[in-house]
């Protein structure tokens, strides 16, 4: 889970990082009044998922309280790169002598931590990476022993900090070290991390990105869910443990495995191009075992999608015979039938494509034949099947 500036804000201030004071508004009477909080000049923040905020228009200065209020309704409602802002940071402003750049990482081709940190920090710190390398300092962190202060002064000396902030950077980096593995987090990073005129070190921009994996041991990080932000059909998968991911076409897919579910997106795609160009509504990957709570909790979620007009349910049989699936596929739809989780009306509306293949098949496709289902039909083939569930989802 990626958090919000204001988020990683309050997270550094827990640790101790050096912060400036702030507070998040979601309208421009509440800038105004954090701003008349605050005292003097202060930064309005887009609050956003995503980078370059800056460039974009979501970061301005104001220099009172009638003037955040002014630019905190600018920035309010503005698009970042499809985001729309919601909330904005109102932060006491800093007067900036230099912007260096600090990150702690998973890397995970090196099965190891990694710090970047770099002199060179600011708005442009993908560029510095491209074109001037040596100015970003890697240094692999060892997990088993993480950053101690001869680490952060390795760090420090890598990127080549200048010698009056050294101490304090050196502070910093242990701290943030402490952010990365109090928070059990895969990303913590500062851009800029600031040197104010009076030689002060300060976070001014922070990203944090939590190991959804650890979140057993982190209830408090369940706060920091943007519940709202998500799909409603994803949150009502992840409620059913689910592995399903929207996407914006017309074909729902249901399938048993991550290759052959990706695979079934290509091909549906494909196929979708001789019918107008529909597209795959969604991934649902149910995995082995599919029994028929599974298949009736996935075939519910993906009918309550109002843009699916068809749908591609995919099986080769493996560990999971077909005949299963073929039953699962029956009492889900009895289920269905008779639940109030789909209205009838709809429910009629998306005929059911199925291609079953491998272990079992011969008894699958009797069971399917045997129940003549009005909404299923069988085709054999991968790609024909495919074909079939993108003609019926342009006809629609
Ligand atoms: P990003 O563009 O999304 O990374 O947003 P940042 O929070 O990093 O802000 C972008 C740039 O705005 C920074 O690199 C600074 O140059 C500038 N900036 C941000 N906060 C302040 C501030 O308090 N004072 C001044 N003078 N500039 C700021
Ligand atoms: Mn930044």
């Amino acid at each position: 889970m990626d958090l919000f500036e204001y988020q990683a804000r309050d997270l550094f201030a827990q640790y101790d990082v050096p912060v400036l004071r702030g507070a998040v508004a979601s309208t421009p009477e509440q800038a105004r009044a954090a701003a008349e909080e605050i005292g003097g000049q202060v930064v309005i923040k887009a609050q956003v998922k995503t980078g370059g905020r800056g460039k974009a228009g979501g970061v301005k200065l104001a220099d009172d309280p009638a003037d955040a209020e002014a630019k905190a309704r600018a920035i309010l409602g503005m698009d970042i790169k499809g985001h729309t802002v919601h909330r904005v940071l109102v932060a006491q402003a800093s007067d900036i002598a230099e912007e260096y750049y600090f990150c702690y990482l998973l890397d995970r081709s090196n099965r190891t931590f990694l710090a970047m940190a770099s002199v060179e920090g600011g708005v442009e710190i993908e560029l510095v990476a491209v074109e001037k390398p040596e100015a970003l300092a890697r240094i692999p962190i060892d997990a088993g022993t993480g950053v101690d202060a001869a680490k952060a002064r390795e760090i420090v000396a890598a990127a080549r900090f200048p010698e009056s902030v050294v101490d304090q950077v050196v502070d910093v980096a242990q701290k943030l070290w402490t952010v990365f593995t109090g928070a059990d987090a895969t990303l913590v990073e500062v851009n800029p991390l600031v040197q104010d005129p009076r030689g002060k070190i300060i976070a001014l921009d922070g990203k944090v990105t939590l190991d959804g994996n650890a979140d057993f041991r982190h209830p408090e990080h369940a706060e920091l869910d943007d519940a709202g932000a998500i799909d409603p059909l994803e949150r009502a998968a992840v409620a059913k443990g689910l592995n399903y991911v929207k996407l914006d076409g017309e074909v729902g897919i249901i399938g048993n495995g991550a290759g052959l579910v990706m695979s079934t997106l290509d091909v549906v795609a494909y196929a979708g191009e001789q019918y107008g160009g529909v597209k795959p509504a969604n991934f649902l990957d149910i995995g082995g075992g599919a029994s028929a709570q599974v298949m009736a909790d996935g075939l519910g979620i993906i009918l309550s999608d109002p843009a699916v007009k068809s749908v591609f349910v995919n099986v080769f049989g493996g560990i999971t015979a077909c005949d299963e699936v073929a039953t699962g596929i029956v009492q889900a739809l009895a289920m269905l039938g008779s639940g109030d989780t789909v209205g009838e009306a709809e429910r009629r509306a998306k005929p059911l494509v199925v291609r079953l293949d491998g272990n079992n098949v011969v008894e699958g496709r009797r069971i399917l034949d045997e129940a003549a289902h009005d909404l299923v039909e069988q085709v054999d083939t991968m790609d024909g099947a495919a074909r079939r569930a993108a003609e019926l989802a342009s006809r629609a």
